[in-house]
């Protein structure tokens, strides 16, 4: 990585983030919060008539995560939270506890991406009617990649649009919410190219399944040059999960086939960084349309 793109972007750190110690942790500003609050705002306006909205806590159910299979395929990603049995209460009164070595995994994890928690919801409510079902979801997410990086964090803010229906549904859905990231960026005046990717997967086997991703165009993403041309910054992601949601939580189609699932993912973090990166740090010296779209 050449190291102009690390400077320039260390230059413009303090604008943005207060630090804590930890890689990837960061107190964010008032002025990278008026800007992500802002692309939150911008990515509603483009909201789908139908859309239903809902808002995830930074936890979800350990047992839900582990039966997506995220587990087994993430496992050097995701933080499980970790608590002291209250059976321990009397054991320590007095003196100092080590509350370390008393705990234990809970029933709890970190949620690592915002879409997770819809599937089961949507299954429990029965057959997916016929239009099909989108649904506006956000979550602080957590992923084990420390960095010294900005534009990769432990902890940061995913915003999704999910679709569930029949595979042509969810291929249409991605298609559009795609068109309508590349015009999102071109609003916001960050210069980006589509790529076809694929997911972290863990271990030997894993390459093959990222492999298997990339082939059938499973993931697409939108690179924004943050740091560098050659190594740019996924800001966006378009994700079309063929039947794996559906079949894993028994979720059917209104043929009774198991639904398609699909996610367009917005990283407001990496967003904002991408604007900070690409535009300065005072918002009086952004372009006029940049301005004008996000209201700021
Ligand atoms: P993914 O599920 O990996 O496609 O992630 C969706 C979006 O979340 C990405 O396009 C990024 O904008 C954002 N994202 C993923 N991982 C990180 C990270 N470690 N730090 C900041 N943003 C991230
Ligand atoms: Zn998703």
């Amino acid at each position: 990585m050449p190291s102009e793109g690390v400077d320039r972007i260390e230059a413009i750190k303090p604008a943005m983030f207060h630090t804590t110690g930890i890689d990837g942790v960061y107190l964010r500003t008032e002025l990278f919060e008026q800007v992500t609050t802002a692309l939150n705002d911008l990515i509603t306006a483009h909201r789908e008539p139908g859309t239903e909205t809902l808002r995830f806590p930074p936890v979800m159910s350990r047992k839900t995560l582990e039966t997506t299979g995220y587990a087994q395929n993430f496992p050097h990603m995701l933080g499980g939270v970790c608590c002291v049995d209250g059976s321990h209460a009397q054991a320590g009164a007095g003196q100092e506890f080590d509350w370390a070595a008393h705990a234990s995994t809970s029933d709890l994890v970190l949620t690592p991406a915002a879409c997770y928690p819809v599937y089961p919801l949507a299954a429990s409510r029965g057959a997916v009617p016929a239009a099909g079902l989108t649904f506006d979801v956000a979550s602080d997410c957590f992923r084990r990649e420390p960095s010294k990086r900005l534009d990769r964090l432990q902890t940061f803010r995913m915003r999704e649009y999910v679709c569930i229906g029949t595979g042509a549904q969810v291929l249409a859905f991605r298609e559009r919410w795609q068109a309508r990231g590349g015009e999102l960026a071109k609003q916001l005046g960050l210069s980006f190219r589509f790529e076809s990717a694929s997911d972290p997967f863990f271990g030997r086997m894993g390459q093959l399944l990222a492999q298997a991703q990339v082939e059938q165009g499973l993931k697409y993403e939108l690179l924004v040059p943050v740091y560098s041309q050659d190594q740019p910054t996924a800001c966006m992601s378009f994700n079309y999960h063929m039947d794996h949601f559906g079949v894993t939580w028994r979720l059917t189609d209104s043929a009774g086939a198991p639904a398609h699932t699909g996610c367009a993912a917005f990283g407001l973090d990496r967003l904002a960084l991408a604007l900070f990166a690409t535009h300065g740090v005072k918002l009086a010296m952004w372009p006029q349309g940049v301005r004008a779209a996000l209201g700021v």
